[in-house]
């Protein structure tokens, strides 16, 4: 029983499945959907880490921008002080400037000798650092830009006493703050203010001095205030900008990673096809190989047990194989298995399953063909195997033949092993009657 023990160590390495376990919607529901799971969690990771980044990116910007805007409000409100103080010393180091006392140019009612006349009967009249910086601010207020106020905890004016803020603020300077500042709304329009002491110098105690002030002392303050709504604007869509930009990126971003990720599952389930066609696939002949076809021999086994309907099997042995290895080398024994191959496939119906089970042996799996038809193709396959093969190398008359053995399904029969078995004693009888021939299981 030379066969029979080989067929038992072919189907040694297989475990087959014949209680009807195998089914292709129980085997694909459960990957697909974990697969979409994946994909989803795929792509909620990828959205919240663009949106994080994006968002952390959008942020880090409009905060660089706001710090930015409030560093270059400093540095202008910072200028015009300086700007006023120069101006201040300038005007105190002549001990005030006189100038002509035109209309409505009112003396200076805090001075004992404000006024002055000429040779030629002019006026002037002495214009104060605290008078001329008040006028200025006047001139820059009413030309719409900067506001200056002097002003002191301790005015000899009036007109200089502070408000709330600049109050709190000279309190401050006294205990060594060196500036403030801050924005405010009025109505609509946004304001910036900034304030910094003035000290008392020399020159200041020349009218001075009588307050009981000494140099270096926080004589008071200047306030600087001016309107930065247009920056803040700017500010504003700048953000608007950025934010929009940001997000076509997110989308852009989210859309790329997303398609490339498409194509590259598509690419991965293509290979995973491909991998689990070749894993059924005989490279050598392109059928069915030995465990795809036992698998689904099994299955058509079950169907056709259920449904009552016949089954069948084919086992091609060929004969003296061995020795077209031996005379024409192992390259000429392939192609004559391909041409095998190829004969087998021509021979059966689309539905039949036909494969390679080892070396040089085949299995036909016949499905809905009664008993008779199954040895009328065995007989067909036979014939044209004898007259198909061609061997290059081989002399002139040479031919290949190949020995068959046939089995249906029979009532007792409890799984595809005894039908195979049976077909594989037919075999074994066809070589031992000579070969090149078709026995049925059922020939006495
Ligand atoms: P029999 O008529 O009794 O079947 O004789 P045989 O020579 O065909 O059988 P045997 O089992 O003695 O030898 C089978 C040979 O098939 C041995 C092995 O070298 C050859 N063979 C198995 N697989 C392949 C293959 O893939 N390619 C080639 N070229 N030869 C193979
Ligand atoms: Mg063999
Ligand atoms: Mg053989």
């Amino acid at each position: 029983m030379k066969l029979n023990r080989r067929w038992r160590s072919l189907k040694g390495g297989l475990s087959l499945k014949t209680g009807g376990s195998i089914s292709p919607a129980a085997d694909g529901t459960r990957p697909r959907y974990k697969e979409l799971r994946f994909y989803r969690a795929f792509a909620i990771s990828i959205a919240i880490t663009l949106g994080l980044s994006l968002a952390a990116i959008f942020i880090g910007i409009a905060v660089q921008g706001h710090s930015l805007i409030r560093e270059e409000l400093l540095a202008r409100a910072r200028a015009h002080f300086n700007f006023i103080l120069i101006t201040r010393k300038w005007n105190s180091n002549y001990g005030g400037v006189f100038v002509l006392k035109t209309e409505g140019v009112e003396s200076n009612p805090f001075l004992e000798n404000p006024d002055l006349s000429t040779n030629d009967g002019r006026v002037l009249t002495n214009r104060t650092p605290e008078i001329m910086t008040r006028e200025i601010s006047r001139t820059a207020e009413s030309a719409g830009g900067v506001k200056f106020h002097l002003t002191s905890l301790n005015p000899l004016n009036p007109e200089n006493l502070p408000d709330e803020w600049e109050a709190r603020a000279l309190r401050l300077f006294e205990s060594g703050v060196l500036e403030t500042f801050d924005d405010y709304r009025e109505g609509k329009k946004l304001f910036y203010r900034y304030m910094a002491p003035l000290r008392v110098e020399k020159s200041c105690l020349i009218c001075h001095a009588k307050q009981g002030y000494r140099a270096g002392d926080i004589r008071g303050g200047i306030s600087i205030g001016f309107e930065f709504g247009s920056t803040q604007e700017k500010l504003t869509h700048n953000i608007i900008s950025i934010s929009i930009a940001a997000l076509l990126t997110g989308f852009l971003l989210f859309g790329m990673i997303t398609i490339y990720v498409l194509r590259l599952k598509r690419q991965l389930d293509k290979a995973g096809r491909q991998l689990q066609i070749m894993a059924r696939t005989d490279i050598l002949t392109g059928l069915w190989n030995r465990g795809h076809l036992l698998e689904r021999f099994s299955e058509e086994f079950l169907r056709a047990r259920r449904q009552a309907r016949p089954l069948g099997c084919l086992v091609l042995d060929l004969d003296h194989f061995k020795s077209v290895n031996d005379r024409f080398g192992h390259p000429a024994g392939d192609r004559v298995l391909r041409q095998v191959g190829a004969i087998l496939a021509a021979e059966v119906r689309k539905y039949d399953i036909v494969g390679r089970i080892g070396g040089e042996e085949f299995l036909i799996v016949v499905t809905e063909a009664p008993l008779v038809s199954l040895v009328d193709l065995a007989e067909r396959i036979r014939v044209a195997v004898e007259k198909g093969i061609r061997i290059e190398e081989a002399p002139e008359g040479f031919t290949m033949t190949v020995s068959i053995g046939v089995a249906d399904m029979s009532a007792a029969d409890a799984n595809i092993d005894a039908i195979i078995k049976r077909a594989d004693d037919a075999l074994y009888r066809a070589k031992k009657e000579g070969r090149n021939r078709v026995i049925g299981s059922w020939t006495p």
